[in-house]
């Protein structure tokens, strides 16, 4: 961030000792510590990564594993702890989900390259990465459907930007806002403050420049000095962490926030549009439609879901497409099941770009574009493929048909005839270039495969020449060896097979041997697979390359793929759902038919009960209907359901999905704001409950006459006639300041009496009736007030004890016959404010003033008489 935040390479270096007088060893990682003293180092020591000092007490605690000592510096012992590279991935997900940040230090060079500079030379290693939670690319640590970026905010000359990178795809995004909208654009995440000078202008220009590669910025539109900042201190966070190794990242994209439907945190987690407000995926709206069938498509879906679109064309053209694909049942199936071949295009093309690639993610590059030449096939082979495709399909099609350029064609090629059908995650395992790519690499391998035919005839030859039972094995330290039980070794150590047989070690139960020919045999072999696995290496190498130069048209075919996902997703959900196309217009119109709630029919579905549809109507116009609803209804009749319900409504038909209802008019949402109210928390009563006017405060000053409110129970958590007078006031703010259109649930009955006082306001109200003394709930909304709360049977539902219940009926039948409940309340001063000047005793009245001047003492029968008719008059 650009705020003048101490540099954090400052810090750290206190627990550690001092590294005069350490080992060359312990020199290299007391060098990597000091690069990145806040970070954990993994350093590479053979197939460990070992952690050293304060770093290892740290990791085995938050790891679970052992720490134990290596040797000593300044005589006293060193903590260590250690993880096997093979499962290193996994401790490092650990780790960063456990907040710590991880510099890994490799070894450069074979221990065998080192000791050809001589026998005391210590191998060579140095900090490769390190690992944020925003720079991550490993599949194993990232959540496929989920995007995980990393973003940046600088301040400069009034303007607030935040960049945002999802490194493992390369998307970047820049959003300008004001210092105040700040809060808005940011969700939650891991912060880390960043040196100021990081956010200097020329400094963020040169290292944005050498990020893209470009002489110049002009090609991204013109960037606000904000927005260059926040984009320089993202580049400058990946140089950090990724050792000079440059992401395939595609141009910056604006987040206008001019193009989107704003949604604030508050109101996506009271919506639960990507997340259930127990935290998890499932229970949200996400995971309700999602029916995709890809990773990058489910990432698109969640994209889309959070930031629906305002303009009536681009949120048409989405709608065609799954129109259409919704029409065509049988190719949606064929295109469905062969994108589920398509794999994560994005993702393997930024591991490989980083070098962290293997050619399992050239082969997942293979298997995406192919799947793309197979879709776009499917499509030309479609009933009626002569009729031409809606835009959005038609734009998709040409980005994921690999066959459109030559050089994509051509790599594609390559790859389909020179990679093996079994691919190694990493390219040193080998094994993954076919037969057929490279003259030299065939004949290496039949070198290596020759000879190994040779020792296998070997084996029987020697045991028929010496008589004794022998075997020929292989292992790393010895090579190839002549192997035999120690009881039946004698004649090889006796003339003439002494003569033969070399002897090179003897353990507990076997004696094991070379010959001249073994030995000459298994050199030759060692020699022929370095010699295959360094022209596999260099063909990975080229290959990489190629991938890294077409990474554009790749990215486009992969961002394709996704974006038939999720229209082919959006489509079988509405088949599934009976969900229908929205109307969408500028007005400002709200008008649900037959509406449900995707999330809540499911599990009430689920549970073997019939979800009740409901109408809602509103109009910002004060035409079609009131632009303010106030919803009423006993605990437990559906208000908390019906209200998320028609929000959801807007931001499906704004993300171009189809949505849960018999029909929807939708004049475009601008902003969408969802508040519920807090509930009676004796514990955190007070603080939720100023959250809560906090929250609504904001709306109150944010939503326009084009926006969507909708208020649950607010001002529930304070004492009744604080929490009424407080809801009543909303009410009217709502109605006459901000104009928009609102759904207002409350169980302040008192409410519904807006209808009259105001022009734009209705009532409506969930249903429930008594059936022999108990409660059925019918969950369906109709126009007017509730005319009960039905308090006392919703008690009795909740089990509370019979003779309870009866006596809270006696009670409520008293007050009801005494006229106690609500009337009393029209008294009060809140509620006379529309009422006429009768009510306004600061001021004494003319009747009052003339009564004053009256002396009765001294009046006679007959003025007094007079005085009265004055009286009357002045009525
Ligand atoms: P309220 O806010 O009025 O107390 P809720 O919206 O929380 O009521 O609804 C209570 C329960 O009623 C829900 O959990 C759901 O199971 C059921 N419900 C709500 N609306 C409907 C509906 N339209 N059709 C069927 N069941 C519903
Ligand atoms: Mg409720």
């Amino acid at each position: 961030m650009n705020a003048p935040t101490a540099p954090i390479l400052s810090k750290g270096l206190a627990d550690l000792p001092d590294a005069a007088g350490a080992t060359p060893v312990m020199a290299q990682f007391f060098e990597a510590k000091a690069r990145q003293p806040d970070a954990l180092v993994f350093f590479r020591m053979g197939d460990f990564y070992e952690l050293f000092f304060e770093d290892a007490v740290k990791a085995a605690a938050a790891l679970g594993i052992a720490q134990t000592f290596r040797g000593t510096h300044a005589g006293s012992p060193i903590p260590m702890a250690g993880v096997p590279v093979h499962a290193a991935e996994a401790y490092l997900a650990k780790l960063i989900r456990a907040g710590f940040k991880v510099a890994v230090c490799e070894q450069m060079e074979d221990p065998a390259e080192a000791r050809k500079r001589g026998s005391k030379s210590v191998v060579r290693r140095d900090l490769v990465r390190v690992v944020t939670p925003g720079t991550l690319t490993e599949d194993s640590l990232l959540d496929a459907r989920g995007a995980n970026r990393l973003a940046a905010v600088a301040v400069r000359a009034g303007q607030a930007a935040v960049a945002s990178v999802e490194l493992s795809t390369g998307q970047v995004e820049v959003l300008l806002t004001s210092v105040a909208g700040l809060a808005a654009a940011l969700a939650s995440g891991v912060i880390q403050p960043m040196a100021g000078a990081l956010a200097e202008p020329a400094a963020s220009e040169a290292r944005l420049k050498r990020l893209y590669g470009v002489e110049t910025l002009d090609g991204f539109g013109a960037l606000a000095g904000a927005e260059i900042a926040a984009l320089g201190l993202i580049a400058a966070h990946l140089e950090i962490t990724q050792a000079g190794r440059i992401p395939a990242l595609r141009p910056p994209i604006r987040a206008g926030g001019a193009d989107v439907m704003a949604i604030d945190p508050a109101t996506r987690g009271s919506l639960e549009i990507e997340r259930s407000l127990s935290g998890g995926r499932e229970g949200s709206l996400l995971a309700a439609i999602d029916r995709t069938v890809t990773a990058p498509g489910a990432r698109l879906l969640a994209a889309r879901l959070a930031r629906p679109l305002l303009s009536t064309e681009a949120i048409e053209e989405r709608l065609d497409a799954v129109d259409w694909l919704l029409q065509r049942r049988e190719l949606r199936g064929r295109v469905r099941e062969r994108l589920k071949g398509a794999g994560d295009m994005a993702r393997a093309l930024t591991r490989l770009a980083l070098g962290r690639g293997g050619p399992r993610d050239l082969g997942g590059l293979r298997d995406g574009l192919l799947a793309g030449d197979a879709i776009t096939g499917l499509f030309a082979a479609a009933p009626d493929a002569l009729q031409p495709a809606p835009r959005e399909i038609a734009s998709a099609l040409e980005a994921v048909s690999a066959g459109r350029s030559r050089d994509l064609r051509a790599f594609v090629g390559e790859l389909q005839s020179g990679l093996g059908p079994d691919l190694p995650a990493l390219a040193r395992e080998g094994g993954f270039v076919t037969s057929g790519v490279s003259a030299d690499l065939d004949q290496a391998r039949a070198l290596r495969d020759d000879s190994r035919r040779v020792v296998a005839a070997l084996e029987a030859r020697l045991q028929a020449e010496s008589g004794v039972p022998l075997k020929i094995r292989h292992n790393a330290v010895l090579g190839y060896f002549v192997e035999t039980t120690a009881s039946k070794a004698d004649p090889l150590f006796q003339p003439p097979l002494s003569g033969l047989f070399i002897h090179r070690q003897t353990l507990a139960s076997q004696v094991r041997f070379t010959t001249v020919e073994l030995a000459d045999l298994d050199a030759r072999i060692a020699q022929a697979a370095e010699r295959a696995l360094a022209i596999e290496l260099a063909v990975f190498e080229a290959w990489r390359e190629g991938a890294v130069a077409l990474s554009e048209p790749i990215l486009a075919a992969a961002e394709a793929a996704a974006r038939l996902d999720v229209a082919a997703g959006l489509a079988e959900w509405a088949e599934d759902a009976r969900a229908v196309r929205p109307l969408i217009d500028r007005s400002l119109c709200f008008e649900a038919q037959g509406a449900r709630h995707p999330v809540v029919e499911a599990a009430v579905t689920r549970a073997g009960e019939a979800f009740t549809p409901n109408d809602c109507r509103l109009d910002g116009a004060g035409e079609g209907g009131a632009r303010l609803t106030i919803v009423t209804g006993p605990n437990m009749a559906g208000k908390s359901t019906f209200l998320p319900q028609n929000a959801l409504l807007a931001i499906l038909a704004q993300a171009g999905a189809f949505v849960p209802a018999r029909s929807l008019r939708l004049g475009v949402v601008d902003r969408l704001f969802s508040r519920v109210g807090a509930g009676d928390d004796l514990a955190r009563g007070r603080s939720t409950f100023m959250a809560e006017m906090v929250e609504t405060a904001a709306i109150l000053t944010q939503a326009t006459p084009r926006s969507f409110v909708i208020l649950d129970e607010i001002g529930r958590g304070t004492a009744t006639y604080d929490g009424l007078a407080i809801a009543w006031a909303c009410a009217e703010a709502l109605h006459d300041v901000n104009r928009c259109r609102a759904l207002f649930a409350t169980h302040y009955h008192e409410l519904a009496g807006l209808e009259e006082r105001m022009a734009h306001v209705s009532n409506l109200s969930l249903t429930a009736k008594e059936w022999n003394g108990d409660l059925v709930f019918l969950h369906e909304a109709i126009a007017g007030p509730a005319d009960r709360s039905y308090g006392v049977q919703v008690a009795k539902l909740a089990g509370v004890p019979a003779a309870v219940v009866a006596r809270a009926r006696e009670v409520l039948d008293r007050l009801e016959s005494q006229g106690v409940t609500h009337s009393g309340l029209e008294e009060l001063p809140l509620f006379a404010s529309a009422a006429p000047a009768a009510f306004d005793h600061a001021k004494p009245s003319a009747v009052e003033e003339s009564l004053r001047a009256f002396d009765l003492d001294g009046m006679s029968p007959r003025e007094a008489m007079d005085a009265l008719y004055k009286l009357k008059g002045l009525l």
